[in-house]
């Protein structure tokens, strides 16, 4: 099966090429950047310090999209908007990892998968995916006693907060306290804010040096604290599950999946 890669000078872009030119019984159907990008017009076999691939990196989006089997998009909220809709146009499967989507972003992505399979993941890893099932059982056994936190870091070059991954497990705490998460998450706190609401989701969100991706949920209760916590140390694992669910993808009726339905959690 043919993969193509969007975005493929940016930090994802570059490991998901190597993924998918490392993975046996893929094949790199093509990879596109922004226009403007001095990637534009080089073999992306030899921008990246590997061997020739025959393939240039070109701005011609749709047309990667009409010659692949699916397509991997980690790039902008605005890019991967458009991308999904190109995805829909070309009936062509797309494996979603941009994070800092709005609402509207997300309705619109929704849309295109009315007519295409979109599977959507603010985090790639097994590892996490793992994580947010078990935080999501840990939030249902323990009673709102238990004050719910979730601490995130990740490197200076990041653009969005909280991350989209924190946001995610937010998501799966809250669906274990049967509430939504948008009714009870305190994203920043600065300044005379006042004692906690019980109940109360909140995040904290460090930022610095070449931090690939940390997060910990810790449950604080009078007592005694539980912390579930994940560290990626390579960006490795967020492009092998990618590639993983374009495989899975490729085909598939049209729809928005998850990677909770590509691991089959
Ligand atoms: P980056 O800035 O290094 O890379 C983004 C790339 O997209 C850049 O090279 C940029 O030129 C390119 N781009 C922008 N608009 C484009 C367009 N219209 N067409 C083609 N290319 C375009 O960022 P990054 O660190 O690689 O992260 C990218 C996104 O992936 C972020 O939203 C990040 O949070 C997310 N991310 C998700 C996961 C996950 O597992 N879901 C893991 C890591 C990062």
């Amino acid at each position: 099966m043919k993969i193509g890669i969007v975005g493929c000078a940016g930090r994802m872009g570059r490991m998901l090429v190597g993924a998918v030119l490392d993975t046996d019984g893929v094949d790199l159907a093509g990879a596109t950047e922004r226009a403007g990008s001095d990637a534009v017009g080089r073999d992306v076999g030899e921008f990246l310090g590997r061997r020739q691939t025959g393939r240039v990196i070109d701005t011609d989006t749709l047309r990667l999209f009409e010659v692949s089997d699916a397509v991997i998009d980690f790039t902008t909220p605005a890019a991967s908007v458009e991308h999904a809709g190109f995805a829909a146009e070309a009936r062509t499967a797309l494996v979603l990892g941009t994070t800092g989507l709005s609402p509207e972003d997300e309705a619109a992505i929704r849309d295109a998968a009315a007519r295409t399979a979109i599977v959507c993941a603010p985090n790639f890893s097994v590892g996490v995916n793992l994580l947010m099932l078990l935080a999501e059982q840990a939030a249902a056994v323990l009673d709102d006693s238990y004050d719910i936190e979730i601490v995130e870091m990740h490197h200076r070059h990041k653009v969005d907060s909280p991350s989209g991954t924190a946001l995610g497990l937010g998501r799966a705490c809250a669906r274990g306290r049967k509430v939504a998460l948008d009714e009870v998450w305190c994203k920043a706190r600065d300044g005379q804010v006042g004692a906690r609401p019980r109940g109360e989701i909140g995040f904290a969100t460090l930022r610095g040096g070449d931090v690939v991706g940390d997060h910990t949920i810790v449950f604080a209760g009078d007592g005694e604290r539980i912390e579930l916590s994940h560290r990626a140390s390579s960006r490795a694992v967020f492009a092998s599950g990618a590639v993983r669910a374009a495989r899975w993808a490729a085909g598939r009726p049209p729809g928005m999946y998850s990677m909770r339905d590509v691991l089959g959690m």
